[in-house]
């Protein structure tokens, strides 16, 4: 494949979820916004990718134009793994993980989504001839800070048929609202983003095995103290998961044995090359993937095909909010807890250029 040409569209949908705004970002978090790279090769076909963004959008953007782009603009590119590598070698010196790495998923997702298009088909069919068609899917709902509201959104998470539900509560009250609201035999799991000290880790596990929690995602900072993690793991009895703040299968190369569940993130991993190693680390290891994915740009799709290609990732994250609007308008919604695959080419991302120009900003 030629590249012929690369574009960067940087997007932010507006959003509503019920929460006061505490999120994790000193500001309130009220727009998705997205890094969409669109590459062109010279025999006419389209790829997408995304990266990481979250509240840094121009950051991302500027990676990929400054630092990345103009070393795939031009190039002859047969294996997307392969030019991963060789990139990550040029860009070291930027630093081998945070934004140089999410900008180098976006060009490795939208290269995988060039590849599979070429073949006519799908990135899952592409990766697995024998691949799933639908997938299960859990709730992650947001930071809301106060036990009324907690308990309302998980009601009406299990009440949409979702099995698992993920809150981003860190305080007791608010962690047992949701488990009052959800009880068993719905899973519930608590994403704390790195917020407890070892001390208040110390005192609140023991709720959390009392409360037969599926999982504790990221308790403790540093995230990649790996074996911190593992030795609350063992003395608590309750599963920990975390990784989407690892980059590239180096660091989950480390952290592969020590806990439960390993999270890769496509837009912050390194895309689908470094994703699928990850994938292999796992089965050798014997655990589970649950990937990290409240996206609403490529990454969505593009952690559907490899959840549908490789049966070690078990759940897929749907983020519990109202966008208003998807910018796919065909983008596989969850209901009753599960989600159908696309049946497109490629990733199976084809936004509406409506949208687009709706909602860009550059
Ligand atoms: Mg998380």
């Amino acid at each position: 494949m030629h590249i012929e040409s690369a574009e960067v569209i940087a997007l932010e949908i507006p959003f509503t979820d019920g929460s006061s705004g505490t999120g994790l970002m000193p500001n309130r978090w009220t727009k998705v916004q997205i890094a969409l790279l669109k590459l062109q090769t010279s025999d006419g076909l389209t790829g997408w990718g995304e990266g990481f963004a979250y509240a840094h959008l121009n950051t991302t953007v500027s990676a990929l134009n400054e630092l990345v782009l103009p070393l795939v603009i031009g190039q002859t590119i047969e294996s997307p793994a392969a030019f991963n590598l060789q990139l990550q070698q040029k860009l070291h010196l930027h630093g081998r993980y945070g934004i140089t790495q999410f900008a180098m998923s976006a060009v490795d997702i939208a290269l995988w989504d060039l590849m599979a298009k070429q073949a006519g088909k799908s990135l899952a069919a592409l990766l697995n001839s024998d691949h799933r068609r639908q997938l299960p899917c859990y709730a992650s709902l947001v930071r809301y800070g106060n036990p009324d509201t907690v308990a309302h959104y998980t009601a009406d998470a299990a009440a949409r048929g979702y099995q698992t539900i993920k809150l981003h509560e860190i305080s007791l009250d608010n962690i047992r609202a949701g488990r009052e609201a959800a009880p068993l035999p719905v899973r519930l799991t608590t994403d704390v983003n790195c917020n407890w000290t070892p001390e208040q880790a110390q005192s609140l596990m023991p709720h959390m095995r009392d409360m037969a929690l599926f999982w504790v995602e990221e308790p403790l900072f540093p995230p990649d103290n790996e074996k911190q993690l593992a030795q609350l793991q063992t003395e608590y009895g309750v599963s920990i998961a975390s990784g989407e703040n690892a980059c590239t299968s180096v660091e989950f190369a480390r952290l592969a044995e020590h806990i439960d569940y390993l999270q890769p993130s496509v837009i912050k991993v390194g895309g689908i090359s470094e994703f699928l190693k990850v994938c292999d680390l796992a089965e050798a290891a014997n655990k589970k993937i649950m990937p990290h994915s409240p996206y609403f740009g490529p990454g969505y799709q593009a952690t559907l095909q490899l959840m549908a290609a490789r049966p070690v990732c078990e759940l897929f994250e749907h983020l519990f909010i109202d966008l208003e609007n998807f910018l796919d308008p065909a983008c596989p919604q969850c209901a009753d807890g599960s989600v159908a695959m696309p049946g497109t080419d490629g990733l199976g991302f084809e936004p509406d250029p409506k949208m687009l120009q709706r909602y860009r900003i550059n």
